[in-house]
């Protein structure tokens, strides 16, 4: 059969949810080979993002007992979006599609085999979309939602409301590991691959174990690093900034000419002072935002590698 899956778990310290998640997983996945939808030969591979706790030993010992388990254990800590290029491109030789989903299963699994039965029809992409977030606090949802609003703003293209739960197809996988970038925003970057994509939907639940790994500060630098990865709008608005503070300029001292002639001296100590301040100020957020740019170019032309392999366990017997 030409439709063996793998489940691509990223996981960084997640001991306590680890034992509910990969048994929700494997029932799914013998209830999706029952059902024939899947070959028989499918898994869900762990991968172990750098964890300082004891989910590696975890991944382990269930692969010991159970084979629909793989593990991948990458060498340190290189996030979520590394993590899961490192089980896209090391499950690539070995299956058809692959689903990618976050440890804490707060993304629907029910809406795995609508995902499925997409592929099966021809869809190379399925991306799954979050229309109910009564789950989340007022907070995530506020600041998750106006993040996808800004990115749309920016001239960024991502699917609204869509995170990183999305199934692809073999080729998708091929052609996404293709794109080197280190700075990597996959929500960015899937929807350039092209091909025939489509959406399922499902309410986000809660995290019921541990607790989120993106605090407030790692998601501003999330939204920061997709809009500097993908477009150079903000280069654009300062530009116009600096128009508009020519004509504001311009105006102003024809203003102070004018009123020269008429007999009129302006006082300039205050004004003078607030105005050098303002402009030093724009200046240097200007000069911040280009060289976000220039940073960026500096670590992509390293090349660097995304992620170093430490370790990976499968099961033998199904992939001779
Ligand atoms: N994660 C990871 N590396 C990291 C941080 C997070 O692999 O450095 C994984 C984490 O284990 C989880 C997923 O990324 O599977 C999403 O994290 P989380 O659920 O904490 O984010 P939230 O749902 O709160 O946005
Ligand atoms: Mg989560």
């Amino acid at each position: 059969m030409k439709n063996r899956l793998a489940i691509i778990v990223p996981c960084y310290n997640e001991e306590e949810i680890f034992s509910f998640s990969s048994g929700k997983l494997t029932n799914l996945l013998k209830d999706l080979i029952k059902k024939r939808k899947i070959a028989k030969n499918s898994f869900i591979l762990f991968v172990d993002d750098g964890s300082k706790d004891n989910t590696w030993q975890l991944i382990h010992e269930e692969n010991k007992k159970n084979k629909f388990v793989y593990g991948l254990k990458l060498a340190g800590n290189v996030g979520h979006q590394n993590a899961l290029l490192a089980g896209i491109t090391e499950s690539l030789d070995l299956v058809d599609m692959s689903i990618s989903i976050d440890a804490d299963l707060q993304d629907d699994i029910n809406v795995i085999e609508e995902m499925i039965d997409k592929y099966t029809s021809g869809i190379d992409i399925v991306y799954g979309v979050r229309n109910d977030r009564k789950s989340d606090s007022f907070f995530k949802r506020f600041t998750a939602q106006s993040f996808y609003k800004f990115m749309k703003l920016m001239g960024v293209k991502s699917v609204y409301n869509h995170a990183d739960f999305r199934l692809m197809s073999k080729r998708a996988m091929k052609d996404l590991s293709e794109y080197k970038e280190r700075n990597l925003f996959l929500r960015g970057i899937v929807p350039l691959i092209g091909y025939k994509t489509d959406c399922v939907y499902y309410a986000r639940g809660k995290r019921i174990a541990g607790e989120s790994k993106y605090p407030l500060k790692k998601m501003i630098k999330f939204a920061f690093d997709g809009i500097t990865s993908f477009s150079i709008k903000p280069m654009t608005i300062i530009c116009m900034l600096g128009i508009v503070i020519i004509v504001v300029s311009i105006i102003a001292m024809l203003y102070g000419v004018l009123g020269y002639f008429m007999g009129r001296s302006f006082d300039g100590w205050s004004s003078l002072f607030c105005s050098i301040w303002f402009l030093g100020g724009v200046q240097l957020l200007c000069i911040g935002i280009i060289g976000q740019y220039v940073g960026k170019t500096y670590i992509e032309v390293k090349e660097r590698p995304r992620y170093n392999v430490e370790k990976i366990i499968k099961n033998k017997d199904k992939d001779k």
